[in-house]
């Protein structure tokens, strides 16, 4: 079992990430999962055997957050304060409070959502690769030394890292991230599930994975709005629904490999 507020009360930001690197490995030591961390901390997860023909899927999300302002948190071993709000459609909204200073802080579901959705996953899934990277935020520094053994076995990636619930990157950086195959595949599962903003964004690590290794990538929603930001909230209804899409997603695609070309 885990709960989407035990994660997203953890403290962290970019280079100071080493709570929820433990977190993640404790969940991995808890539930007898395979993996393994990098000199960088980035933790590689495996979960179940795949034929000598297939490939693994391999979910991502990255463990830090921009929200610098915790550092008083990390230091005086305080968990975030996770607020209790309703959106104005009566839906339960999470905020971030710092009780020290009694101020409001990012609760980051950039990305934490998106660490949850591939606990989540993990758990429900029988074959399944998981990368988590350190240090997205300020130029993908963790992805950037991906493990390349790693990826040898791996057919797809797909990042849960983007805002609200109606996300679907195309672009990072201007790069294409798949193939029409590809998306082929994954439409279906985007049209049942109304998401129709197909979008081209910045960057996250895919980027990194689809230029290293070739293969098709995507970025999915996670349910935060207010990206970076102190007023940033959480939507618990919609991140539980990107756990669905993502299953459902990983479902369709199988255990191929979608090679980006
Ligand atoms: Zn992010």
């Amino acid at each position: 079992m885990i709960k989407l507020e035990e994660v997203l009360q953890i403290p962290t930001y970019t280079g100071s990430e080493e709570l929820m690197v433990e977190f993640i490995r404790g969940f991995c030591v808890e539930n007898g999962f395979e993996h393994y961390l990098d000199k960088k901390n980035n933790i590689y997860v495996t979960k179940g055997k795949i034929n000598e023909d297939e490939y693994y899927p391999c979910i991502v999300a990255h463990t830090d957050t921009v929200h610098r302002d915790q550092e008083d948190l990390i230091l005086n071993g305080e968990n975030i304060t996770i607020k209790n709000l309703l959106t104005s459609e009566g839906k339960t909204k999470l905020m971030g409070w710092n009780s020290l200073r009694d101020v409001p802080t990012g609760i980051g579901g950039d990305d934490k959502c998106g660490v949850y959705i591939c606990l989540k996953m993990l758990l429900e899934l029988d074959t399944i690769k998981v990368a988590f990277f350190v240090e997205e935020e300020t130029g993908m520094h963790g992805s950037k030394n991906a493990d390349k053994d790693f990826f040898k076995n791996v057919g797809y990636a797909i990042q849960f890292d983007a805002p609200t619930a109606n996300w679907f990157s195309q672009t990072l950086l201007g790069e294409k991230l798949w193939t029409q195959d590809f998306f082929d595949v994954v439409k279906p599962v985007l049209e049942s599930n109304l998401i129709d903003n197909i979008s081209k964004d910045p960057y996250t690590d895919v980027y990194q994975l689809r230029k290293k290794f070739n293969i098709c990538c995507a970025v999915f929603p996670t349910g935060y709005y207010n990206q970076h930001t102190v007023r940033e909230y959480v939507i618990p209804e919609e991140t539980e629904n990107c756990v669905k899409i993502g299953l459902e997603a990983v479902k369709s695609l199988g255990n191929k490999k979608y090679i980006y070309s």
